[in-house]
């Protein structure tokens, strides 16, 4: 195959789509009550962790996503350590995460003092693959006493990380009965994936705690900000007071009971959040008329396919993803090259986690899916504000 034949092509789809001046992989937009609510916050005084913006924020997070309690933290990755804290992991263990994620998946497993044991993705998701994880786990753990352990490195597997990614939902009920044949506790990372459903039922509840990133990049943001979200109520009880420097609540004193995380986020970022919220459902709309704008382009173009949420999903579609059908590293580099240097911003995926410098001597299983994914993804600009633009 000519890759500078097919380059050109893919480069042509994406030019239809949204035209070619100078274009972000994904540019927030505050549209909506954000300056409203940030003077409203400012004139109340209220700008760090308490008042009514972070009451309103969580609830509002609550009633959207269905589950009963969401505590807002300062960022995607701090949510993910204290909810692997609050399920019970602990130095010397070590968490299952797919390859294929944002280096904070691992990062977050890493504070806890854990090590990440890394697993292979399947191609129709982009997500943790159940059934082969099921039989990594078979043929290097054995359960003692109700505990994974790892029989290689003589550590206790304690938990399972899957994620959503680029929003599209992984298959979640057979990766949490994976987690309950093997007594792992079942975190989920929702990071990118706030707007998508597996099932009619929001990404991120399905685990015994879920997490959320509001980072710049993401679907909406806060500038900096996460979220845990627990059907748990003594789970988010812990939550709230681990991230709240673990004070014990009193009208002066100043007492606190364990080493605690000031981790919460504050009413200023959460007032920008609940504006940001109140923008979603438009935002999703918008984001899968891209889609279908893309899809239109791509249709005719040989090489590639555009990657379309998976059955029985619904998926917010962060960001818009191709797959290329070769696996040499040369039209990857084309396209890459050709976009960037025209200012059209697109991304190759992330590096798998076993290739990155801190997590190169980690336990891991055959990642051929994930190694494949990683020479064949790239992401195009995907803000929702190109679904309009007439090229
Ligand atoms: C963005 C992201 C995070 C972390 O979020 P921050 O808010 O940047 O700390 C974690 N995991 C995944 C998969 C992400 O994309």
């Amino acid at each position: 195959m000519d890759s500078a034949k097919s380059a050109e092509k893919i480069l042509m789809a994406i030019q239809s789509v949204i035209g070619s001046e100078p274009v972000s992989l994904h540019s927030p937009e505050f549209s909506g009550n954000e300056w409203n609510y940030v003077k409203e916050c400012l004139d109340s005084t209220y700008v760090s962790y308490r008042g009514k913006f972070v009451d309103e924020f969580e609830s509002a997070l609550a009633s959207y996503t269905g589950v009963k309690h969401v505590v807002l933290v300062v960022n995607g990755t701090t949510a993910l350590q204290i909810a692997l804290k609050l399920v019970g992991v602990e130095p010397n263990d070590e968490v299952l995460i797919p390859a294929l994620t944002f280096v904070a998946t691992a990062n977050a497993v890493s504070h806890c003092g854990a090590t990440p044991n890394i697993v292979d993705s399947e191609e129709g998701n982009l997500g943790i693959d159940p059934e082969r994880l099921r039989i990594y786990l078979q043929e290097t753990a054995d359960q003692v006493g109700g505990l994974c352990v790892n029989r290689k490195t003589g550590r206790v597997i304690r938990a399972l990380v899957p994620m959503h990614t680029f929003g599209h939902p992984s298959r979640i009920e057979d990766i949490l009965q994976v987690a309950r044949d093997f007594n792992l506790a079942l975190v989920e990372d929702a990071a990118e994936s706030l707007g998508s459903f597996y099932k009619n039922r929001h990404t991120g509840t399905f685990g015994l705690i879920g997490t959320l990133s509001f980072n710049g990049n993401k679907i909406i943001t806060t500038g900096g900000g996460g979220a845990i979200m627990t059907n748990d109520s003594l789970l988010a009880e812990r939550a709230r007071h681990l991230t709240t420097t673990a004070k014990i609540p009193h009208p002066w004193e100043f007492d606190h009971d364990e080493v605690g995380f000031n981790y919460r986020m504050p009413n200023l970022n959460a007032a920008i959040g609940l504006a940001q919220l109140e923008q979603l459902d438009d935002k999703l709309k918008r984001k899968r008329d891209l889609f279908s704008r893309y899809e239109a382009e791509f249709r005719f173009v040989q090489d590639v396919s555009l990657f379309r949420e998976p059955v029985d999903c619904r998926s917010n579609y962060w960001l818009q993803t191709i797959l290329l059908s070769d696996e040499s590293s040369a039209l990857r580099e084309r396209i890459l090259e050709s976009t960037n240097k025209m200012g059209i911003s697109t991304r190759p995926a992330w590096k798998l986690i076993n290739t990155l410098a801190p997590y190169q001597n980690c336990p891991k299983m055959d990642l051929n899916v994930a190694a494949s994914l990683y020479r064949r993804i790239i992401n195009l600009p995907s803000s929702a504000s190109l679904s309009g633009v007439v090229s």
